[in-house]
């Protein structure tokens, strides 16, 4: 196999030696053929997502955090909602919902009066300590409002480059560290280099080679690559707890009108079906003759 072809689906961290600076690159082509495999999406949507998708990515690469890290557009107009998620195994998943024709204009036109972008940290284990922010829809992309976000509310200056076509999802991140080694002054000359990053260079070559079109003057520590990939963790269980959740009632009403249950992840397009005998061993009771009995 093409030692290049095993480079794909990765994430690349590197730290700058003679300036306090990080850096990570991540390039997502199966992983985004798996996003884009499940709904077709419209153009400008598709764009959006990936370029979401590679933020994510980036933005995870850094945490030391065991969870998800989950991008969300709510929006009133074309755009109702985009969200995409990374898992701190560096697994992806991502969905959008929307109405219609989506014209080529800015996000915050796409999302209408309204419209919001939140960044979220769940963790995997104690979901009370979730944690939100808000990102202000400042800026014409996504990259440029995810800058301004982690200058305004981590104070860190970062940069990021984001791109995404219907063959891959890529972006670079570069940021100032506050202190570390070298010459504390050479954000400014290194930030400058990695806004000369095309986005075609982005989608298609290699990290190793986009580390030398960019910083070859520069002293570069690159870690291990690390791979990211699709991965959906819905399951028949959760589904179950969703309708535990939604009441015995309302599942009978369900089945009494469709025969069954059935539920598609919005993520993966999995289909979970519920049967009478499924829904009564879930509440431990009939649930069908519980709402005929509401009926009458
Ligand atoms: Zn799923």
């Amino acid at each position: 196999m093409n030692e290049r072809m095993t480079q794909h689906d990765t994430l690349q961290r590197f730290l700058f030696d003679g300036a306090p600076v990080r850096g990570a690159l991540v390039r997502l082509d199966g992983a985004w053929q798996q996003v884009l495999s499940r709904r077709a999406y419209p153009q400008p949507l598709k764009t959006i997502l990936g370029e979401m998708m590679a933020a994510s990515v980036l933005m995870a690469a850094n945490l030391k955090f065991d969870g998800t890290l989950i991008l969300q557009l709510h929006g009133s107009g074309a755009l109702k909602l985009a969200v995409v998620e990374c898992n701190n195994d560096r697994t992806v998943r991502a969905t959008a919902k929307w109405e219609g024709e989506l014209p080529d204009v800015s996000v915050r036109e796409l999302l209408g009066q309204g419209g919001k972008f939140v960044l979220t940290l769940e963790p995997r284990l104690d979901k009370s300590q979730t944690w939100q922010g808000i990102v202000a829809l400042e800026g014409d992309s996504i990259g440029a409002m995810l800058e301004n976000y982690m200058l305004r509310s981590e104070q860190l200056e970062t940069s990021l480059v984001l791109a995404s076509s219907d063959a891959a999802a890529a972006g670079m991140l570069l940021q100032r560290l506050p202190e570390g080694h070298g010459e504390a002054d050479g954000w400014p000359r290194i930030q400058m280099l990695g806004r000369t990053l095309r986005a075609d260079e982005l989608l298609t070559l290699d990290a190793q080679d986009i580390l030398h079109r960019l910083f070859h003057e520069e002293q570069v520590m690159v870690f291990e690559r690390e791979a990211v990939s699709f991965n959906c963790n819905c399951s028949r269980e959760r589904v179950a707890n969703m309708l535990t959740m939604l009441g015995g009632q309302e599942v009978g009403d369900v089945l009494l009108e469709q025969g069954s249950v059935e539920i598609v992840c919005d993520y993966c397009n999995q289909h979970y079906v519920f049967d009478e005998d499924d829904a009564n061993e879930l509440f431990e009771f009939d649930v069908v003759a519980a709402a005929r009995e509401a009926r009458h």
